[in-house]
């Protein structure tokens, strides 16, 4: 992946947002990605708080509807980057884990961690607020266990995106588990 990967770092000396007192940092990084399209990556990083942004573009457009599979397992598969388009159903079967496009849904870049970091968080937000006695907190404790154990490397998962207007990008850390299955157009509805 990294070989195929161009980085190019500029310094710009625009005002933190966020802070307000650093420096924002902007890293580009062209990807080619597996079935020949490119994208721009932009990172925005302050020099003084934490504050980080991502931007992607797209340099090509993917318009190929499909299903894209990649086996996680291990810690370096975490790495992956993710580009979900609004027409993206993003789903982890293994850990119950579901996101549906909707009209609200924006495109959404992060990595394989990122989004088992924002489903941990709303699995122990919905845990929390239930009663002490409610049916569902065993099989919750064994969710969150289960995506412990995923942020470390250490539990086998499948994520899959399915995209019928294209758009959607997954971008391997390890090329020989990614797959792409283009979707006929009667498949579509
Ligand atoms: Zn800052």
């Amino acid at each position: 992946m990294s070989e195929k990967s161009k980085n190019e770092e500029v310094e710009f000396s625009f005002k933190c947002p966020s802070c307000e007192k650093g420096k924002i940092k902007i890293l580009k990084t062209t990807y080619d990605v597996p079935d020949g399209d490119k994208m721009l990556l932009i990172k925005f990083e302050c020099n003084t708080c934490n504050f980080t942004n991502n931007d992607i573009i797209p340099l090509t457009t993917n318009n190929t509807p499909g299903i894209m599979t990649l086996r996680v397992s291990n810690e370096n598969d975490l790495k992956s980057k993710i580009y979900r388009s609004p027409v993206g159903r993003l789903e982890i079967p293994e850990l119950e884990l579901f996101v549906e496009p909707g009209p609200r849904a924006d495109f959404y870049y992060t990595n394989v961690e990122g989004i088992l970091f924002r489903f941990e968080n709303a699995v122990t937000i919905y845990r929390k607020n239930l009663e002490k006695d409610d049916v569902q907190i065993e099989e919750i404790d064994k969710i969150l266990q289960d995506l412990h154990k995923a942020l470390k490397g250490e539990f086998k998962f499948t994520l899959i995106i399915t995209d019928t207007g294209g758009g959607s990008y997954i971008i391997p850390e390890d090329e020989l588990k990614y797959s792409f299955e283009k979707l006929e157009n009667n498949e579509l509805n």
